[in-house]
């Protein structure tokens, strides 16, 4: 660039109402050079507009953002609007009359504007009104422009990558999401797709300055799991991994699979990215097959492998905490094989559920209850003593004998025998007080059914 136009430039900018008959001292135009020189080296542009005469000049710099050579381009003014895209033009001018008419303290404009060789380029241009006459006219406004061709395509490349994800995780099922937590542990959702409308009833600009409105809808029971999960991850950057419970305003009870890594940040905060998904029907299918696999179909009663699971773990805390005895039955319908004879094998399903019915409704919650064979069944009465667990028998053999199976109008008698023996700590396993009480059992068959035989 020509240092003639960088110190007519410059000194302008310095000394706005200018004075031709003051020379600058030479100190102060080598210094204006160096500050010219360093500004258009740096890709800014330089214009001085002088508004009554309707002219502008242009740096050479500034010319060169546009690919003209210093000597090219006229300096009408009304040329220069010829360059503008036409469809930034009215907010170009606009804002311009703005800062004419004192409205604004100065000029930013953001605007297109078109290149030697006829491609367009978008400028950030700022200026300012610096003299003006008696009526506040405006004589003369200096400011500079810069090529933000660059910054705006990486700008509209990082719009179309935000947008390009946001539709993504919105079409995700689940919610996606960035959760930030302030080091002294209040949240707030940084990013959250459309899922979280299905997964938590709330909308993103709902948890975009607080999160707490969120944490609230975890079910009371997993709540201290659900919090002490986070600050373990926060604590430790180990992935977040949780299923939990939700209670929605519309859907209710809902179950929850959330899975998110953190990172720290600089503030002593952590940041997650993660997503969240709906596991109700997941885990409605594993209720369902674990009581597929520890319940008995035909009478809702725990199957002999689950009453197995349960008399072991009963056994373990007899021997740790050095309890008193247990009572284990077993029970066996009498001639139950003449009933399926006689009534046929589904009213034999319909007394095998009839009695597990009695049974269940006499044990209490803490009892161990199985169907363990055909017409088998066995009870453990925790913490109860030999004489407790006989009157317990005793009960139940006369409710049986006095409740017969009634099938359309035909009453069919059942009576029940018992065998009756103690669970020990000592025991060597569970096993090994039922096959006591299938001992007792066997005895009570022998002395002739309908009665109880202790071990
Ligand atoms: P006891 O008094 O000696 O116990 O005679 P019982 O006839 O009850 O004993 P047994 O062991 O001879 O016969 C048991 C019968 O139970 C045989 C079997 O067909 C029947 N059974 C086993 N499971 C079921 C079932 O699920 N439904 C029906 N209806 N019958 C079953
Ligand atoms: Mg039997
Ligand atoms: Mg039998």
């Amino acid at each position: 660039m020509a240092p003639d136009d960088a110190r007519h430039t410059v000194a302008a900018a310095h000394d706005p109402v200018r004075s031709e008959a003051r020379p600058e001292p030479p100190a102060l135009m080598e210094d204006a050079q160096r500050m010219a020189l360093a500004i258009d080296g740096s890709g800014t542009g330089i214009w001085d507009r002088d508004v009554r005469a309707g002219k502008i000049y242009y740096s050479p710099g500034w010319k060169a953002i546009l690919g003209y050579a210093p000597h090219e381009l006229s300096d009408a003014i009304e040329e220069s609007y010829t360059r503008v895209h036409p469809d930034d033009l009215e907010y170009v001018k606009a804002t311009i009359q703005a800062h004419f008419d004192g409205k604004t303290d100065s000029y930013t404009v953001e605007h297109r504007i078109r290149c030697k060789d006829g491609n367009w380029k978008w400028i950030s241009s700022r200026g300012k009104v610096v003299s003006r006459d008696a009526d506040g006219r405006p004589l003369r406004m200096i400011g500079t422009t810069t090529d933000i061709s660059a910054m705006r395509s990486l700008s509209d490349r990082l719009q179309q990558s935000v947008e390009l994800i946001t539709n993504l995780t919105n079409e995700v099922p689940g919610l996606v999401f960035q959760y930030r937590q302030w080091p002294e542990g209040r949240g707030h959702f940084s990013y959250a797709s459309a899922g979280i409308r299905d997964m938590y009833e709330v909308t993103p600009e709902h948890v975009m300055a607080d999160a707490e409105c969120l944490h609230r809808l975890v079910h009371p029971d997993d709540q201290a799991r659900y919090r002490a999960s986070l600050a373990a991850s926060a604590a430790t950057l180990k992935p977040w991994h949780l299923e939990y419970r939700v209670l929605l305003p519309r859907q209710g009870l809902r179950w929850r699979q959330g899975a998110a890594r953190p990172s720290r940040l600089p503030d002593g905060g952590t940041i997650w990215h993660g997503f969240i998904t709906d596991v109700t029907e997941r885990k409605r299918i594993e209720a369902e097959l674990q009581e597929f696999a520890t319940m008995d179909f035909l009478t809702q009663i725990p199957n002999r492998r689950y009453f197995m699971t349960c008399m072991d773990a009963e056994l373990a805390r007899m021997r740790r905490a050095a309890s008193a005895p247990t009572a284990v039955l077993m029970c066996d319908l009498d001639h139950f094989k003449s009933i399926n004879d006689n009534y046929g094998h589904a009213v034999g399903d319909a007394v095998l559920r009839h009695f597990a019915a009695l049974l269940r409704a006499q044990v209490r919650e803490s009892d161990i209850v199985g169907r363990v064979g055909g017409e088998e069944f066995a009870v453990v009465l925790i913490g109860t003593g030999t004489a407790q667990a006989c009157r317990f028998a005793r009960r139940i053999q006369l409710r049986t004998a006095n409740t017969p199976f009634v099938d359309a109008g035909r009453r069919i008698p059942i009576t029940v025998s018992i065998g009756l023996a103690a669970m020990y700590a000592t025991d060597a396993s569970a096993d090994a007080a039922l096959s006591r009480s299938d001992t007792a059992l066997y005895r009570a068959k022998h002395n002739g059914r309908n009665r109880i035989e202790c071990a």
